[in-house]
């Protein structure tokens, strides 16, 4: 059904005058062409090119819903960031530290504070304008927070108990965080790890699994009644399961998996019920965590329902800095043939993750990161070549949500001579990854109001279960089975851009400037 809309809390900041992009009172309507290049190989191996033209039409609705935000891991560190975090920027709250007299911001949120170059003026200077304002967007601020937790704890006890801001501002939202207090949630010990069992005082009763998607199904539709809202998106911000084991006949179709959860198979993961919840709700899900919450059957019931889900993990600091730096690098001929990467941190997630398991699931998630550029040059790298790559993680709890990254890229470059290039990358983890829940959330909000066809479709199509476009943040992202996985940082952000130009019926980005290169 279409969404209750209330108009953009902004107007427009700009209208497209093409015959190709029309306006109506609820929608933009674009047609655009996508241009591509097909290559194919001869015989003699020569390589035959060939330009391919194919025309889109994209339907864009411009009704801003009253959105709500269900976190499943709403106390911890991330969660309970998020929410003081809104709280300030909604209230405009300002605290002092040492340091003098902070504002609250949306740093760090590609969405909320990087801009776009929109075109150019009459004298040939670019235009630029908030990433947010391509297409009409939901406002952070206007997100309506609720979630799970397994720790009984309220927002406001738990903010106090992750640290992450500072006292000043936390003493000014805790009256607001006391009233939140998160939904019980299941726990089934063997997924995190065993030294969270302390925390697990907020759950559903009983071990029938089935019993438990139930009452998330629910729990998300009385969270849309009671606060009146037109959608509701879940993100998986808990702890970091163990892999769960692909095992035929119980979650590797969407058939078993849903067998499964009926005979409480013991490795139908938390997260999977989650996600299976939230597939038949129809409310789109994302994980920010490693583990592989989707197992074969979560994705095939996602296909199957068209129902939006993204994936897999936050890609925060040290992946983030890597996916941009070994782009750089391959781009610029120069060979890295080992990257090693050593990080210690001292919040709940680094406590969960010095157990084996769970960490690897964040050493998988973040081992593939450059494989894609890797494989883009064959100049450099021969056929399954690749370069040496190690992570390491430690729990070091002295240093609290703070993590510290140490990167040693090493790289043959010319004539047989060797550059290292050391990175000590010191970042406070939450505060890097709510401003990309604050993006995940509202990208894939817009995408439930864009709709395409193409020359032989005969009604407009939602765009396929998995968002791939959430990639930008994400470490390991999902994407459609079978298609290509992007890492490389602006890659990334160049497809989010030209996607919501092309929204716009606008070509995309190029940096030619050919106006200014020529008599
Ligand atoms: P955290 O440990 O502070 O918070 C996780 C919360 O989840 C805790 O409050 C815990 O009680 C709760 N929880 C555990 N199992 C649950 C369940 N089954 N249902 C409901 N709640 C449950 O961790 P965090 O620092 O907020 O990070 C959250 C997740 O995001 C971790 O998996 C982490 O690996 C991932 N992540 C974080 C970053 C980052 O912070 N920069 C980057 C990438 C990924």
């Amino acid at each position: 059904p279409a969404p209750v809309g209330v108009a953009p809390s902004t107007p427009s900041l700009f209208k497209v005058h093409a015959p190709n992009v029309q306006y109506t009172d609820d929608h933009i309507l674009a047609e655009y062409t996508y241009t591509n290049t097909l290559v194919t190989k001869a015989e003699d191996g020569s390589l035959n090119v060939e330009p391919k033209n194919s025309v889109y039409h994209f339907k864009t609705d411009t009704r801003i819903p009253k959105l709500g935000l269900m976190m499943v891991g709403w106390g911890g560190n991330n969660g309970s960031t998020v929410t003081a975090s809104i709280l300030a920027n909604k209230n405009n709250i300002s605290w002092r530290s040492k340091r003098g007299v902070h504002h609250p911001n949306y740093f760090g949120s590609v969405t909320q504070a990087s801009t776009v170059k929109l075109g150019v003026d009459a004298e040939g200077n670019d235009v630029y304008i908030p990433f947010s304002k391509v297409l009409p967007m939901v406002e952070p601020n206007d997100l309506v927070l609720g979630g799970w937790d397994i720790s009984s704890k309220n927002l406001g006890e738990s903010m106090e108990r992750a640290q992450v801001l500072e006292y000043d501002l936390q003493r000014q939202v805790r009256s607001e965080m006391d009233k939140l207090t998160p939904l019980p949630s299941i726990y089934y010990p063997d997924f995190i790890a065993a030294n969270q069992s302390d925390r697990a005082d907020n759950l559903m009763a009983g071990d029938d699994k089935q019993a438990h998607l139930e009452q998330i199904r629910k729990d998300i539709r009385d969270f849309k009644a009671a606060n009146q809202l037109d959608k509701v998106i879940v993100i998986w911000t808990a702890n970091t399961e163990r892999y769960s084991e692909i095992i035929e006949g119980v979650n590797d179709t969407a058939d078993n998996i849903l067998a499964a959860v009926k005979a409480s198979h013991d490795e139908v993961s938390p997260s999977s019920v989650f996600a299976l919840a939230c597939i038949q709700e129809h409310v789109p899900f994302i994980n920010g965590s490693p583990q592989n919450t989707f197992v074969p059957g979560v994705m095939e019931l996602a296909e199957r329902e068209q129902t939006y889900i993204g994936g897999d993990d936050f890609k925060s600091g040290q992946t983030k800095f890597k996916s941009a730096i070994v782009d750089f690098l391959v781009n610029a001929g120069i060979k890295p043939v080992g990257i090693t990467s050593y990080n210690h941190l001292g919040n709940n997630d680094g406590k969960n993750l010095s157990s084996h398991k769970q960490f690897r699931s964040k050493e998988i998630s973040k081992s593939t990161v450059v494989d894609d550029m890797v494989a883009a040059n064959k100049i450099l790298y021969a056929e399954n070549e690749h370069p040496d790559h190690t992570v390491v993680i430690k729990y070091v709890p002295c240093v609290g949500d703070s993590k510290r990254a140490l990167d040693e890229y090493e790289c043959d470059i010319f004539m047989g001579g060797r550059q290292s290039i050391s990175i000590y990358n010191i970042c406070e983890d939450s505060l890097l990854a709510t401003p990309l829940i604050i993006d995940l959330i509202t990208v894939t909000e817009l995408m439930t109001r864009v709709e395409y066809k193409t020359g032989d479709m005969t009604k407009f199509s939602p765009f396929h279960s998995v968002l791939s476009i959430l990639s930008y943040m994400l470490k390991a992202p999902l994407v459609t089975p079978g298609t290509p996985v992007v890492n490389a940082l602006a890659k990334q952000r160049t497809a989010m851009e030209n996607i919501f130009r092309a929204c716009v019926g606008l070509a995309p980005t190029n940096d030619m400037m050919l106006e200014h290169k020529v008599w």
